[in-house]
């Protein structure tokens, strides 16, 4: 029977990295994957000849001295990355009202874009960026810093984001504007603190990137980092049991009833799913309980699109379009799906002018999906082929608004819907970034590396927060626990130094 320092259960980015680290610090390091392909949301597939990302659209402060060039360099995964910077000048473009709006890049180049728009919102602009940077500032490891803040006596979690847009200004194009991008967070009216939006929306204001040929060029640089320090990661290995020795993991149980051993475990997976794996009286029924019942952000409807040869631009930003006069669409109704989209074009090295598809995403409740809660992967049946089509159908009679040719430039496109995301990823109800974080009971939507079991960690983006920045730093506090938080910082801030 195999036995190991640590299995990670899961290789999404989060348990890619904790392997990394791990691996790196003389761990002898597991990961076991469910799927095929490893990555989790960093899985691509390709149809078409075109290779389509699932869960990584673009990602943030890539640039010197930026907070996740940092960290890559210290994975060792930076100068391998195939990377492109989007527009300066306009990297995400709103429209609000049959009007475009640019986001740019730079902190001075944001204000002064969004000033032509709006000449008299000067001082709301710069009370913006200001408390984008004091919030980004007070993370410790947003900075790696080791000045830790007292958490616990802090209101800034419970600072609402859409509260603090609404005092800044009383223009209701600018409130919208500057929450344009929500979608990157699923943001709703009165839940979603401000801190959420102030991390993700700061740091691609500092720079943003899109990957050249997708995603999973990452999830393989982290894989084979990890094989290289002598770790393993396998495929097709579903873990099902965690099986006790006293109160401690002694081994993890498989699908097919193989048990691993290891001395410690960390799960990549939702937490509820997690508890799903561990025997009742292991777990504290109110414990078991409150993770059961926190809410997950909404889940996703999206369209891969296959264009003819050189028919549509590549565009070096994203575009995200609203028809109605609020940008906090999640609890849409029905009958007016959809209410926004975001779109781009995947960078490829095969050409900058032309691109050979585009992905376009939109919410979609879980409820809309009940009819086939019970089914899997291409055994749904023939209704769920109509009921997606009929629906990206009517995404693309509001796609036509912003590119009224589109039609005719399309190929082909397939379509994936939360039920997707629920049976590939393993997210509850195809949540897209996991659990919801809550201004109004903050700590209890945050979810801690430990866990009641002595040996058991949580790592990912259901920890602090999602995204390539947010899994970034879930990862390092996961391995903060094992090999100490002060001597992890340090050592990714001494190979920075090295490598100057
Ligand atoms: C549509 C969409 C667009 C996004 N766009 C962006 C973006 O532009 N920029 C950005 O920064 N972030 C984006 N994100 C968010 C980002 O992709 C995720 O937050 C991040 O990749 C999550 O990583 P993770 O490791 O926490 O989880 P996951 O990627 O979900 O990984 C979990 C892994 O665990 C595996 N697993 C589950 N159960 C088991 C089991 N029983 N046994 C073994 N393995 C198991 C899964 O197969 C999976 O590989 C997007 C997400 C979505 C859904």
């Amino acid at each position: 029977m195999p036995k190991y320092d640590i299995v990670i259960i899961g290789s999404g980015l989060g348990g890619l990295l904790c392997g990394n680290i791990l691996s790196k610090e003389g761990y002898n390091v597991c990961i076991i994957e469910k799927n095929r392909q490893i990555g989790g949301c960093l899985q691509t597939f390709k149809r078409d000849n075109v290779i389509f990302n699932t869960g990584l659209n673009y990602t943030e402060g890539l640039d010197e001295g930026q907070i996740l060039n940092r960290y890559f360099k210290y994975f060792g995964i930076l100068d391998k990355l195939k990377l492109k910077r989007l527009d300066i000048n306009g990297f995400d473009i709103v429209t609000f009202e049959g009007k475009e709006y640019k986001h740019a890049q730079g902190h001075e180049n944001f204000k002064n874009t969004l000033l032509q728009n709006f000449p008299n919102e000067k001082d709301a602009l710069n009370k913006y960026i200001d408390k984008l940077k004091t919030i980004s500032d007070y993370f410790p490891l947003f900075n790696l810093s080791k000045k830790q803040p007292n958490i616990i006596d802090s209101k800034l979690f419970n600072e609402s984001a859409y509260g603090f847009i609404n005092s800044i200004t009383s223009d209701k194009k600018l409130q919208n504007v500057l929450a344009g991008t929500n979608s990157l967070y699923a943001g709703v009216i009165d839940k979603t603190p401000l801190y959420i939006h102030a991390l993700i929306n700061y740091s691609f204001i500092n720079s943003a990137w899109r990957l050249i040929d997708g995603s999973f060029q990452l999830a393989k640089l982290l894989a084979d980092s990890i094989t290289e320090n002598g770790g393993v990661v396998l495929k097709k290995h579903e873990a099902n049991k965690f099986i006790f020795k006293n109160n401690n993991i002694k081994y993890i149980e498989l699908s097919n009833s193989e048990r691993i051993e290891a001395k410690h475990f960390i799960s990549n997976v939702h937490p509820a799913k997690t508890l799903q794996m561990i025997d009742e009286h292991h777990i504290k029924k109110a414990y078991r309980k409150r993770i059961n019942m926190l809410e997950n952000t909404i889940g996703m409807f999206t369209l891969y699109v296959v264009f003819k040869k050189d028919c549509f631009k590549y565009m070096n930003f994203n575009h995200y379009y609203y028809k109605g006069d609020t940008v906090w669409t999640t609890d849409y109704s029905e009958k007016k799906w959809p209410e926004f989209f975001m779109f781009y074009t995947p960078a490829t090295s095969k050409s900058d002018i032309y691109a050979d598809g585009a992905i376009v995403i939109t919410y979609m409740k879980y409820n809309e999906l009940k009819n086939w809660e019970n089914t899997t992967v291409e055994k749904r049946g023939n209704d769920y082929l109509d009921f997606k089509k009929r629906k990206a159908e009517k995404l693309l009679d509001l796609v036509e608004k912003k590119f009224p040719d589109i039609r005719n430039k399309i190929k082909s496109y397939y379509i994936s819907t939360p039920l997707t995301y629920r049976d590939y990823t393993g997210t509850v109800d195809g949540s897209s970034y996991g659990i919801l974080k809550d201004y109004n009971d903050p700590f209890k939507s945050i979810i801690l590396p430990k866990t009641k079991i002595p040996n058991l960690f949580f790592t990912g983006q259901n920890l602090n927060l999602h995204g390539i920045l947010g899994v970034t730093i879930s990862s390092v506090m996961t391995c903060g626990e094992l090999v100490g938080l002060e001597y992890l910082i340090n050592k990714v801030t001494l190979c920075q130094n090295t490598m100057l």
